[in-house]
This record gives C-alpha cells, sequence and structure tokens, in this order.
C-alpha cells in the first residue's frame, strides 16, 4: 500500500487543497543529478558547491573547470530553478588555503562567507564561473551565500554577485540566530532566505554537530529552532520575498508538513526523501498544516512537538 501511495506520487509539491510547495533536491555535484531527476525534483535547493573543492585542499579549481561542473547541473533542470551555494569551507570542510589552522573553535571562527570575504577572489571566479555557465540558459539561477550572520553580510555578498554581472537572484542562508532574528534587515539586501536547519540547529542549541553526545540538541523538532524557522518565514513574507528550507528538516514528512505551516515556500531535501514528503504533504490541507505548526511550537521538547504535530494530522 505505501508502495502504491508513492508510485502514485508525482508531479508539483502540494497540499491536499492546493498550496504549492516546490520539493526541491540537495545535490553535491552533477553525479547526484540523475537521482533528482529520477525522484521528480522541480529543481535543486540546493548546490554545495564544496565537492570541487575536494581534489586539492591547496588551491581553488580553474574557471573552466567550475564553468563545466556548474553547467552539468544547470542543464539538467531546463525549466526549473537551481539555487547554487557558494563555497561553505571551515569548521566541519576546512580547505588548506581558506581556513585558519589555529581557531580554537573551528564552526565559531573564519568559515563560509567569512572566509569568502577575507578571500574575494575565491568568490569572484566562483560567481564569474557560475555567470558563464549559466549563459543561453533557460534555468532559473538562484545564488546564496552560507553563514550569513547580519545585514552587512548579505550586502558584501550582493555586491560581489552583481559585480561578477551574475543574471541570478542573491539570497542569504540563515544558519545563525542573528539571522533569523533580523530577517528582515537582511532581506533589504538580497531576494530570498534558505534556511539551513542543520547549522541553524548547532548554533541555536551551542551543540556541536559533529558530536553525538549532544545529539539531542539537534533535533529538528526542538520548538525554539520552530520559533527561528517561524519569524524567518513570517519576514519573508513582510517582504514579499521566499524564504525556503535546505537543512535535514525538509526530509522528515511530518516535520515538511509543520515547516509548511510556518510560512515556508519551499523544500529542499535529498533526493530519496522527495516521493515521501510529497505523498505526506498531499494528505493535508494548508489550515492543517498550519494547525500543527502551532501545536509544535505550543510544546516544550522536540518529542512533545512531534506528538502534538501528529495528534492534529491524525484529527485526534
Ligand atoms: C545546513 O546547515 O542546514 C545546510 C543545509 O548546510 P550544510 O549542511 O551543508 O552545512
Ligand atoms: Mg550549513
Amino acid at each position: 500500500e505505501r508502495k502504491a501511495a508513492l508510485a502514485a506520487s508525482s508531479g508539483p509539491g502540494a497540499t491536499s487543497d492546493g498550496h504549492k510547495v516546490p520539493l526541491l533536491a540537495n545535490v553535491g555535484g552533477p553525479a547526484d543529478v540523475p537521482a533528482a531527476v529520477e525522484a521528480g525534483a522541480e529543481g535543486v535547493g540546493l548546490f554545495r558547491t564544496e565537492f570541487l573543492f575536494l581534489d586539492d585542499s591547496a588551491k581553488a579549481p580553474s574557471e573552466e573547470k567550475q564553468v563545466e561542473a556548474y553547467r552539468k547541473v544547470l542543464e539538467a533542470f531546463p525549466e526549473g530553478r537551481v539555487v547554487v551555494r557558494v563555497l561553505d569551507a571551515g569548521a566541519d570542510k576546512p580547505l588548506d588555503f581558506l581556513t585558519p589552522a589555529d581557531e580554537p573553535n573551528p564552526a565559531l571562527g573564519v568559515r563560509g562567507l567569512r572566509s569568502l570575504l577575507d578571500h574575494p577572489e575565491v568568490l569572484r571566479t566562483q560567481l564569474t564561473a557560475l555567470a558563464k555557465a549559466v549563459e543561453g540558459l533557460p534555468v532559473y539561477l538562484e545564488v546564496m551565500a552560507p553563514m550569513v550572520a547580519d545585514r552587512a553580510d548579505a550586502k558584501a555578498f550582493a555586491d560581489a554577485c552583481r559585480a561578477a554581472g551574475l543574471r541570478a537572484k542573491f539570497g542569504a542562508m540563515v544558519e545563525i540566530p542573528s539571522a533569523a532574528l533580523r530577517a528582515r534587515s537582511i532581506l533589504q539586501e538580497v531576494e530570498f532566505l534558505s534556511l539551513g536547519t542543520n547549522d541553524l540547529a548547532q548554533y541555536t542549541f551551542a551543540a556541536d554537530r559533529q558530536v553525538g553526545a549532544v545529539s539531542r540538541l539537534q533535533d529538528p523538532w526542538q520548538p525554539a529552532l520552530l520559533d527561528l524557522v517561524a519569524l524567518s518565514a513570517e519576514a519573508a513574507k513582510a517582504e514579499g520575498k521566499s524564504c525556503g528550507v535546505c537543512g535535514e528538516a525538509a526530509s522528515d514528512p511530518l516535520l515538511a508538513c509543520v515547516l509548511t505551516g510556518l510560512g515556508v515556500t519551499s523544500l529542499s531535501m535529498g533526493a530519496a526523501s522527495i516521493p515521501y514528503v510529497r505523498a505526506t504533504l498531499a494528505k493535508y490541507t494548508l489550515a492543517q498544516c498550519e494547525r500543527a505548526a502551532a501545536a509544535a511550537r505550543a510544546a516544550d521538547s522536540a518529542e512533545e512537538a512531534r506528538v502534538a504535530a501528529q495528534a492534529v494530522l491524525s484529527g485526534e
């Protein structure tokens, strides 16, 4: 029965009453594209460009090499949308030529956009390669920065995109609580937000995402995390802009309904999760998702939030 439901699941993501929630794929490079297409992804919501930099930790890949890799992913979604994240080096993804070796707390140090602003030539090459890769393609390109902390970060990124002559929408990832708290201010500089719930949980709970002993605090059902999601989504709505989720949270079908109820406008996840999320979302109305979201936020723990949302959706 479960198999039949999944097989019947195709087409764009939407609630049972037709509220559209595009379902996008997280990819790490061209090799992940076939699975995304197979799962019926409506595009890519997070293209982690780190993979290109892993072969040689001593220097950045050439512009030509980058153009080739970006183009392969962009070509796969001719009418779709592809959100490319610029290099997120540092912390759990260190690179010799970018990441300081002597930081006491690398997750709180020079990583993500911070390291790109310290090495503007690396960001420039990446943006120029993207501008060349998208030339002549009908795809709808969006480019976003990881680890944006405030409006100054968002402006520095948008300025760099403009300087590279990039034909794309520019966005900011919300992975640091300050960005969620001041989302409206960040949206004065960029056109969309994308919630990276993995890092947002890490920084909200001061719980390292690589340390198993604190994994309880990494649970994306934590009501405090849901509050930050709601703040970001409300800010985006007030500014008439979009706010997606591209962290692991989006791949949990029940949580995907709650995120939709909180006002999130798209969900991006590993391709394998897309059919499950699509099938679950299609069972409930937007109003039901909103009630589930309110119930989850009213809870005092991740476990209670999950139970409360489930109870609302199963009509108990
Ligand atoms: C996140 O932090 O939720 C995210 C999507 O980025 P990454 O997992 O690559 O840090
Ligand atoms: Mg992240």
